[in-house]
């Protein structure tokens, strides 16, 4: 796997581009500068196939439109639980004190659990992880280990709670019960701050011990 981690927006977002050997690419929460964004895809000459979003914070979904807009390709996820999220995308704006964006709807909800997505050579797993918003969700990629687990699980923390829907029990939970019992050298592309491991935050995350 191929991998380049690009922060946007000014909460340093940890927007992913992954593409195969074959050029076929993804792009995970593109929360915004889609110039950018769009530049690096084009340099690199991928074949980006999908638009993957976490959760609908404005951080991680600024630029999806845009970049739909651009290469007209789905934007798939999250659980249509944070469609409230996407409803108050210009409400978003203004409480985040971010650039305007207008309220646009995935292409398609993942909501199945254990639910897989073929993307080149690779395949995703979604994880439902509600907590720090109620349809947040991971993209597992299994035999590649590495997890888009956006802002549920970070190096050393985890997810805020205190916005709209969220749940700190249901974060543990999702932590716990869903993430944990992956393998412990699955690496963890968080949506903000350094990558980690499953084994290393089940160790050490003093939020979980
Ligand atoms: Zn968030
Ligand atoms: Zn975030």
């Amino acid at each position: 796997m191929n991998i380049e981690i690009i922060p946007v927006t000014s909460f340093q977002q940890n927007c992913s581009l992954i593409w195969d050997d074959n050029k076929n690419a993804a792009i995970i929460d593109p929360g915004g500068e889609a110039p950018k964004l769009i530049k690096r895809i084009e340099a690199l000459e991928l074949n980006l196939q999908a638009i993957l979003l976490t959760h609908g914070h404005l951080d991680h979904v600024g630029a999806a439109a845009k970049l739909k807009a651009r290469f007209d390709v789905p934007i798939s996820g999250p659980h249509c639980a944070d469609e409230f999220l996407f409803d108050s995308l210009p409400q978003q704006s203004r409480q985040f004190g971010l650039f305007e964006v207008e309220r646009f709807l995935p292409d398609q909800w993942l909501n199945k659990e254990g639910e897989k997505l073929n993307i080149g050579a690779f395949e995703f797993e979604i994880l439902h992880l509600p907590g720090h918003t109620p349809g947040h969700i991971g993209f597992i990629e299994h035999k590649f280990k590495i997890a888009f687990s956006g802002d549920v699980l970070f190096h050393g923390s985890i997810g805020r709670t205190d916005f709209p829907q969220g749940n700190h029990q249901d974060l543990l939970d999702s932590i716990r019960n869903k993430l944990f019992p992956l393998q412990d050298d699955m690496v963890v592309i968080a949506g903000h701050g350094p990558y980690t491991t499953i084994g290393r935050e089940k160790q050490s995350n003093p939020y979980l011990s």
